[in-house]
């Protein structure tokens, strides 16, 4: 399933009232080849100009003004941020962002990690897994701030990522995976030692290890790999863009 090109997001579908989930396509910015042209990844080596254009464009279309986002480390930090303390905390090295604040996109960059996006009735939060931060527990660290705030995630979405048809990984990688969240369900067995990992699958098993129902799970049906019209870091050896998801609690 392809996105057409004068398409520059997607959004989720199933969303509560008032929680909107959009992801960047790569159409419709200013980025020249490899980033071309909707790059929204700070750190990919892309003309810094080009990208903040890119984000006045994007945050114009969406409506989606300020949006935080980190420079990401493939941890499991997942940090608290409110409107007065987003400076401090845009570009901070994490993974994860929380707030219980309206009108306060929440981002996170990707091209083939996914973006999961939780919503709960007060407070939001954006998180990036790849398999390490999902291994080192940041769906879990999530769900504690929400605890914290006496709320409980109602909604999760799962964006366009790698899927499981072109996420290749070997034995070593998968002995290391988290069993709390069933990674069997995740594998496929290809050869000897080598896998096909469902990275979609591995991050719903988190979230409902955490208590969250599958039917308040929404899965992206866009795969970052074989889809058309975004970025992959695995099919275009790493020189490319990101595309970005965000979370927000709308009043407008
Ligand atoms: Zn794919």
């Amino acid at each position: 399933m392809d996105i057409s090109k004068s398409q520059s997001y997607i959004s989720a579908e199933n969303a509560p009232k008032g929680i909107e989930i959009k992801t960047s396509t790569r159409y419709g910015g200013f980025s020249n080849t490899p980033f071309d042209s909707l790059n929204m990844g700070y750190f990919t080596g892309d003309d810094i100009t080009t990208v903040i254009k890119n984000y006045y464009y994007y945050q114009n279309i969406t409506k989606t003004y300020n949006i935080i986002t980190l420079n990401q480390i493939h941890g499991n930090t997942v940090l608290e941020v409110n409107k007065k303390k987003s400076a401090e905390i845009m570009f901070s090295k994490a993974d994860g962002l929380f707030t219980n604040e309206n009108n306060l996109p929440l981002g996170v960059i990707t091209a083939d990690c996914l973006p999961v996006m939780i919503a709960g009735n007060k407070c939001i939060s954006s998180l990036h897994c790849g398999w390490r931060s999902l291994n080192a527990g940041i769906i879990d660290n999530a769900f504690k701030l929400f605890k914290k705030y006496d709320d409980i995630p109602v909604y999760a979405y799962i964006g366009a990522g790698i899927c499981e048809k072109c996420y290749e990984v070997r034995d070593d990688l998968v002995q290391q995976l988290n069993t709390l969240y069933n990674p069997e369900q995740a594998l496929i067995e290809k050869g000897t030692g080598q896998y096909l990992l469902n990275m979609k699958k591995l991050a719903s098993n988190a979230l409902i290890y955490n208590g969250l129902s599958i039917d308040n799970i929404e899965i992206s049906k866009y795969s970052s790999c074989c889809s058309k019209g975004f970025y992959s870091y695995r099919l275009e050896n790493g020189k490319t863009g990101r595309m970005v998801t965000t979370i927000q609690r709308a009043v407008r």
